[in-house]
């Protein structure tokens, strides 16, 4: 398995002719070879075009063998080995358990969506027989299925390599919903992506699919980017990235002659809410777990807590000489890319400057390249709710502590703050009554809600959300991670007096899928 330095578009490899992009091992400042050279509109659209071929057999086929195309991506996944695992630590500066630990979360979420595409809820089978003697007017026969939305342009991620990347969370769930998908790959990680891009095209030519189910693109400087989601032929857009790249995708996505959805994942800062009786019964634990969390993978996560409120005093200051002791011990961790680095340090130094935020804990400092220094800063709600500046996230291990003087400051502190990925509780029973009087806050704020637990770490499964009000995200409607991440690919489409013979198997009488259909208002056992 060596690396060409070509993008696949469908099963061909094509050198590119645009910009070359290297990728930089991060921990060294080293350039790595070869050379990608970034694609043109005109790849654009032979991706995009034999994606479109692609969709209708694609998307017809049994539901068996789109779900035999997921299992099989994630066991030529596995094939790769070390040389992708290899690779992945060169190109990000991610531990190597920390990459393995991704391969496996990235093939668990294509069998994943292997089971949910075998179980067929998904096509949510509603019907209404015909009533021809209804008075005063007949009822015709409705059946209504889910069918795919199109070809979908999924953009890598700089901060999962592997599990949001080229095979990742969102090319899963549009290939479980019966859509080809052209990726854009992230510059910071060509090589990673290319391997998998060659494990992708493996499996779609052993399941004897169409080339065109799946292309990978490369390129920098937006060209290939908004080329792709202005191409007519695609239906829809999975991002995860900063909020300004996601931001103009929505607009290059809303200018089309046809809109489409973005499902841009962007900017959180997740905060954490310590109420009073948990803080003062082990502000030293709740210090020591903040800690791991906020340093967890250099703070990279869009999880990570940026944000932690609680009330002024002197529980909180043992929180926060506890924070100190802990952080002063947390080494100093390569960051994902230069840019990165440099936009981590650019807003450590915005925050150092404010005048009214005090840093009050500070980890080792770097000894390397690219090493991001964790941070610790101090604001009192009031300065707080007069600055959105001290809002902003910070992606990397930073976080911001408001001290507020009660709850009514906490309360408009909490109503203040953008939309989130997440917002943690830690509580004790003598603060159910004032986290219960927060709620209705707190669900019109985030996607999802934890009590007693840290933010990172985002379990696969179906009841999951990762998604919430914008900024987190774009459509505050749906998830990127979790079964329930199909339905962002999905419409639904009604037949209206069909005859069995011109029926879709999901829809015929006999249900032959095996599905359970709400029929007439009851669902079936
Ligand atoms: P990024 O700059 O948003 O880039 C992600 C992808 O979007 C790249 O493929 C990039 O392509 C494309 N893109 C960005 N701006 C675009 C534009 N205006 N038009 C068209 N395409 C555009 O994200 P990043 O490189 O991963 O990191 C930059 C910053 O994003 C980080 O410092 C961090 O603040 C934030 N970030 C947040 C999260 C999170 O989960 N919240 C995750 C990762 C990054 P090009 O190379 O062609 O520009």
């Amino acid at each position: 398995m060596t690396l060409t330095g070509k993008m696949l578009i469908g099963q061909q490899a094509v050198a590119g002719s645009g910009t070359a992009i290297h990728a930089i091992d991060p921990s060294t400042g080293q350039m790595l070879e070869p050379a990608y050279l970034g694609g043109t509109s005109d790849h654009v659209a032979r991706a995009c075009a034999l994606a479109q071929a692609a969709l209708d057999p694609y998307r017809n086929l049994a539901l068996v063998t789109r779900a035999l195309l997921l299992e099989t991506i994630a066991s030529e996944i596995e094939a790769v080995g070390d040389t992708l695992i290899d690779r992945a630590v060169a190109e990000t500066g991610l531990p190597r358990a920390r990459l393995l630990g991704e391969r496996g979360r990235t093939c668990q979420q294509l069998r994943t969506f292997a089971r949910v595409v075998r179980a067929g809820e998904w096509l949510d089978v509603r019907i209404d027989p015909a009533q021809p003697a209804r008075t005063p007017l007949p009822r015709a026969d409705l059946r209504q299925q889910q069918v795919a939305l199109g070809p979908v342009a999924v953009f890598g991620a700089s901060n999962f390599p592997l599990a949001f990347s080229v095979a990742g969370g969102d090319s899963a769930s549009a290939l479980a919903a019966g859509c080809p998908v052209v990726v854009k790959a992230h510059s910071a990680h060509p090589g990673t992506s290319e391997l998998v891009a060659q494990a992708v095209a493996r499996a779609v030519k052993q399941c004897g699919l169409p080339e065109g189910v799946f292309s990978l693109l490369y390129g920098t400087g937006h060209e290939v980017g908004i080329a792709l989601v202005t191409d007519p032929r695609i239906k829809a857009v999975g991002f995860t990235g900063s909020r300004s790249g996601g931001m103009a995708l929505m607009a290059a996505a809303q200018g089309r002659a046809e809109p489409i959805p973005v499902y841009a994942e962007m900017s959180a800062i997740n905060p954490v809410l310590l109420f009073p009786a948990a803080l003062h019964a082990r502000a030293g634990t709740l210090a020591q777990g903040f800690v791991a969390s906020l340093t967890l993978g250099a703070g990279q996560f869009c999880t990570n807590p940026g944000l932690v409120i609680a009330q002024q005093g002197a529980d909180l200051d043992q929180f926060l000489g506890a924070v100190g002791q802990y952080l002063k011990d947390s080494p100093a961790q390569t960051m994902l890319t230069p840019g990165i680095f440099q936009a981590y340090r650019a807003g450590i130094a915005t925050l150092s400057a404010h005048p009214q935020a005090q840093q009050v804990a500070v980890g080792t400092a770097a000894t390397g390249p690219h090493q991001g220094q964790a941070q610790v800063f101090l604001v009192t709600a009031r300065d707080f709710l007069a600055d959105p500046a001290l809002h902003a996230e910070i992606f990397g291990a930073a976080a911001v502590v408001v001290q507020c003087a009660d709850d009514g400051e906490r309360l408009a502190v909490i109503e203040r703050l953008e939309g989130q990925l997440t917002l943690t509780l830690h509580l004790d029973d003598a603060d159910l009554a004032a986290a219960r009087a927060l709620l209705p806050s707190l669900e019109r704020k985030a996607g999802r809600l934890l009590v007693n637990g840290w933010p990172t770490g985002v379990e696969v499964c179906d009841a999951m959300v990762h998604g919430g009000p914008f900024p987190a995200t774009s459509d505050a409607r749906t998830t990127s991670v979790g079964t329930a991440a199909i339905l962002r690919f999905l419409r639904p489409v009604c037949y209206q007096d069909f005859p069995p013979g011109l029926l879709p198997d999901a829809l015929a009488q006999d249900n032959p899928l095996g599905l359970r259909r709400l029929i007439d208002g009851q669902r079936e056992a």
